[in-house]
Parts: C-alpha cells; structure tokens; sequence
C-alpha cells in the first residue's frame, strides 16, 4: 500500500470491509466473556497461540477482531490491537515496549492525557520523557544519538495545530533504529503513518472513527518486525525472547503478552461494533471534515478580528506550506481560537447556539471548550508553555454541519463579547 492522496481507495474499502456478504451483514456482536474448548489439545493448542480461536475475553473477541482486521487494513499493518480508550491503546504499546530506565522522547503538542502519562504516571516507574518541539531537530537527533527507546509524536498538534514533517521523523528514526509511535486520532486515512515509516499508529477511535459521541475506544496498529531490524537492537534487548517467538508479529505478541493479559485495557464487543457502524462512513466524512475546516477557516478570518482563527489552512499559519505540501486530505476537524483571556473566551462559547462544549473532539457535531480551565487545569506553567495552551484558547472541533451556518454561529457570539 502506497499513501494515498485522495479518499478514492477508501471509499470503497470501509464500507465493503465492514460486515458480510452472506448471513447476518451487519457485524456480530460476541460479548461471551469467556470461550469453550473442543478438548484438552485444543485449549493447549489455543494457549500456545498455535490455534486461532478465542482465548478469554480479556485477550480478545471475534467483534473486537473484525475491529481490527478492518483497521489493519486501512493503515496497512499486520495486525492491530483494539483496546478499551485511545489511552488504553498508548499505555499498552508503552508499557509492552518499556522498562525501567528507558526514555521516550515526545515530540511537539500532545493530548492532556498524553501529556500526563508521560510527565507524571510513566516517571513513577522509572521511565523518563522529554518533550521538544516539532522542528527542533537538532535537539531530536541529539536525544536519538543518546538512545531513546521510542520515539512518539501526534499526527497534528492539539490542541496547538502545529503540523509535524513526520517523513523527517520517520526517516531520524529509521537511521537511529529506534520505534517510532504516531497518535493518528486527529487524522484517520488522511495520513498514514505506516506509510511513512512508523512502526506503531495509535488511535482513540472514539474521535472520528466512531464519530458519534457513542462509544469509548481505541486501536494500536502494527507493522511487521523484519529480521534484523530496528528490535534487534542491543536496546531492545528485553524484548528478545518474545521478539525470537513470534518473528514478523513480534509487535502484536508483545503487546498482548506484556500488557493486554497484564492490565486488561481490553475493548468490549458492544463497543468495537459501534466503532464499526462508524468506519462504514468515515471516509465520506473526512472528506466533509476537510471541506468544513477549509471553509469555516476562511470565512472566520474575514469574519472575525485578525489573529483570532488558527488553522493550517490559513497563508499565515507557521505551516501553511507544510500543509498545501504534504496534507492533501486535510489535516482533520480541529481549529483554535485565541480570544486573549478567559472572560472573552467564556462569554463566546456561552453566545454560541451550535457549538456543543464538551471534551470531545472529531465528533460529528461541531464542538468546542476552552482549553487551560478544563483538560488542562491542572497543569503547571511551564508544562502549558511546552502546549502552547493560553488563556484565551478555544478548541473547536468541526463537525458535518453546513459550514456557512457554523462561521455565522461564532461570528455572531464573536459580535456579543
Ligand atoms: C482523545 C485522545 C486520546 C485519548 O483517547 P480516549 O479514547 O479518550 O482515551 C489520545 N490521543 C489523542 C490525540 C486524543 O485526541
């Protein structure tokens, strides 16, 4: 699979992936917790991973495998773990892949949650992660010289918007040996990270992959180790006998066997099969989500004071080039908003009739909230500094609306602050 750049390829691949073509076509949902055994060898045979049937719910599911397969095979992995939320999926990959000692090095804006894990929760256990921004390279090839042991970036800044050039990424990676983990949340088929040369994509499928505010979830997507490659390095020593056992699907033994049997961050059947009905049409509305975002972008910034509306899409945006360049589908449903304090800020998000305030983003709905008094409250300066979160910052997250009625609804609430 090559990157795609238009949404041609995948709109017929979701619908025709999803379900089946003969009985029951829309998905099953399995909620069975656990699974009978034929016999004594077939339960050996189960557990050595030698028969592929279900195990125990907690290990896997046939509605959470159809789940996987189907975004498998959008990013082109070879496997793909669904998890219970899209801070499941990161804690597994991370806590599978590292052990005390280690250090993660992040690069450029990161969800809250994101955020907390790697600054507060991992450290508690003995790894480290220093955070820079997206065009620091010379700091990103110093740190990589010293050895991380993952490498992890968002597909696109957020709330900060700021677009990473994650061909270079991939590509210090790749010359360093050391995994590279995308969040593709913000960004599902528009970009493709795989593609790129990442060796993990994370998403919290609860954005826009299920796209209806309707169920919690997440997925990590797995590419195949290849003999030889970067796991064989001395650094991933711990990894060896895992690495060794399962060959070219060392990603996905690891994870399960480290983290999904150990934690239990495990999706449920109801939920993967809401997150299917999703991917049915998450094509079309990626493709609506770039339309809007373009268009409420340019009918904000001739609507509102200048300075106000960020987008990558606008000429003075820092990345604007970046973006005409390398982001043919988009960059997905987010903008901010910078309304210089928090009274102007509140005072616009309560004079919105449309907006729908909530921490959720790439729901079909446009939603919206101010950032440093909710998800980032708890934050310290420096840490809100290293966000780009400021007193006046709106998220908004552009949702399947007619884009003329979104830009008049802020540009109307923007008039009564
Ligand atoms: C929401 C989000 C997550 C966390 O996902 P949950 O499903 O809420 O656990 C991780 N990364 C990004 C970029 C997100 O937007």
């Amino acid at each position: 699979m090559k990157m795609k750049k238009n949404f041609d390829y995948f709109d017929t691949l979701l619908p025709q992936s999803v379900g089946s073509k003969t009985g029951a076509i829309a998905p099953d949902i399995i909620p069975s917790a656990a699974f009978g055994y034929a016999n004594a060898q077939e339960a050996e045979g189960i557990f050595s991973g030698e028969i592929q049937k279900p195990l125990y719910a907690r290990m896997g599911n046939p509605t959470n495998a159809q789940l996987e397969s189907v975004m498998s095979r959008i990013d082109g992995g070879i496997s793909a773990i669904a998890t219970a939320s899209g801070m499941g999926a990161i804690s597994m990959v991370l806590t599978a892949l590292l052990k005390s000692g280690d250090e993660v090095l992040c690069i450029g804006g990161f969800f809250g949650g994101t955020y907390a894990l790697m600054h507060e929760t991992m450290p508690r256990f003995g790894v480290q992660a220093t955070f820079c921004d997206v065009d620091d390279f010379g700091s990103i090839e110093k740190k990589l010289q010293t050895g991380v042991a993952i490498v992890m970036v968002e597909s696109i800044g957020n709330p900060n918007l700021k677009l990473p050039d994650l061909q270079k990424i991939s590509d210090l990676c790749h010359q360093y040996q050391t995994i590279l983990i995308v969040d593709n949340t913000a960004t599902p088929l528009v970009i493709q990270p795989l593609q790129i040369g990442a060796d993990i994509v994370i998403y919290s499928t609860t954005k826009n992959i299920c796209g209806h505010s309707a169920a919690l979830g997440g997925v990590a997507i797995l590419r195949e180790v290849k003999n030889g490659g970067k796991l064989y390095q001395e650094k991933y020593l711990h990894l060896e006998k895992l690495i060794q056992k399962a060959g070219k699907n060392a990603f996905l033994v690891i994870c399960k066997k480290r983290a999904m049997r150990d934690y239990g961050m495990s999706a449920n059947a109801f939920g993967s099969f809401l997150t299917l009905l999703g991917i049915e049409t998450l094509s079309l509305r990626m493709q609506r989500v770039k339309q809007n975002v373009e268009i409420v972008a340019k009918l904000l910034e001739a609507g509102l004071a200048s300075g106000i509306v960020r987008h990558p899409s606008l000429s003075f945006h820092e990345h604007n080039q970046r973006y005409r360049e390398s982001y043919p589908m988009g960059c997905g449903s987010l903008m901010s908003l910078e309304l210089g304090d928090k009274k102007r800020a509140f005072k616009l998000l309560n004079a919105s009739k449309l907006l729908t305030q909530t921490a959720n983003i790439g729901d079909n709905r446009s939603l919206a909230l101010h950032m440093k008094s909710t998800i980032y409250r708890d934050f310290d300066e420096k840490s809100l500094g290293i966000l780009g979160i400021t007193d006046g910052l709106i998220r908004l997250s552009i949702g399947l609306e007619n884009p003329e009625d979104i830009a008049q609804d802020i540009i109307e609430a923007f008039q009564k602050i």
